[in-house]
């Protein structure tokens, strides 16, 4: 059984730009998967299309056991954490601590729990020292790692993120790489990092004007032949 299941997804935006144009895959439990290929390609078209900010106009994606339509959307959200390229855009609150709570507060989940997840969240990726701090005020690795925090208090099945080590000096993009090698999450990251292809995900998809051009594992795709 596929945690993922992308079937004749296509999109075209609203100016006509046709950004993915027929993709196919399904993806494993427990797998990760780099998604590359120029800008423009369609990777993070594809991403929206993984946690439901953008739903299908033609073909199916399946996340667990449900197909995301508007219906199930909220069941997506909560099986897919998204990690968004520029933490800015996920960090909002006055304190670290409080922008970690405020997925599951919203949740509805009570307060009790709520800090259970907090301290979790911070103390698997190393921050609990940061908790009262002004996210605004951190550094850009610091950063990238409260906005992991906030996805991993959700307590998501899988991971998905959009160029996580953009903008990070090489002692936190190598941090990056350490923490998420750790996580025993699927995992499926759109990325230009060759190092985070390589010490991360055993399959890479490559895609190319809006299409799959290969998918295999990530040896194979980069072996010169
Ligand atoms: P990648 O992440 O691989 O760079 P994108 O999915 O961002 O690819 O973009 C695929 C194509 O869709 C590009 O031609 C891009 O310019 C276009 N595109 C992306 N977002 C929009 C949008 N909101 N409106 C119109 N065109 C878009
Ligand atoms: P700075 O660049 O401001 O010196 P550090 O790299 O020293 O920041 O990181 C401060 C703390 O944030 C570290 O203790 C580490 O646990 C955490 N951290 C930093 N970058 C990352 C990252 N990319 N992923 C996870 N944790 C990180």
């Amino acid at each position: 059984h596929h945690i993922v299941e992308v079937r004749d997804l296509a999109h075209t935006y609203a100016d006509g730009t046709a950004a993915v144009r027929g993709i196919s895959f399904r993806i494993h439990h427990g797998e990760s998967v780099a998604v590359i290929g120029a800008n423009g390609a369609g990777k993070s078209t594809l991403l929206l299309h993984l946690n439901g900010t953008l739903t299908p106009q033609s073909g199916t994606v399946r996340i667990g056991d449900f197909p995301l339509t508007k219906e199930t959307l909220r069941d997506i959200r909560r099986t897919v954490g998204m990690i968004f390229q520029d933490p800015d855009d996920q960090l909002f609150m006055p304190t670290v601590a409080e922008d970690v709570a405020f997925g599951p507060l919203n949740l509805g989940l009570p307060a009790d729990e709520v800090e259970i997840r907090v301290q979790r969240a911070l103390a698997r990726v190393g921050i609990e020292h940061l908790r009262a701090r002004p996210p605004y005020k951190l550094s850009g690795g610091e950063k990238r790692a409260v906005s992991i925090a906030t996805v991993l208090a959700m307590s998501p099945d899988i991971l998905v993120m959009d160029e996580p080590s953009a903008n990070l000096d090489p002692r936190a993009r190598r941090m990056l790489i350490a923490l998420l090698a750790g996580f025993q999450h699927t995992k499926i990251i759109a990325t230009h990092d060759l190092d985070l292809v390589l010490d991360l995900c055993p399959r890479t998809i490559v895609l190319h004007e809006g299409r799959v051009m290969a998918d295999g594992p990530t040896a194979a795709i980069f072996t010169d032949d």
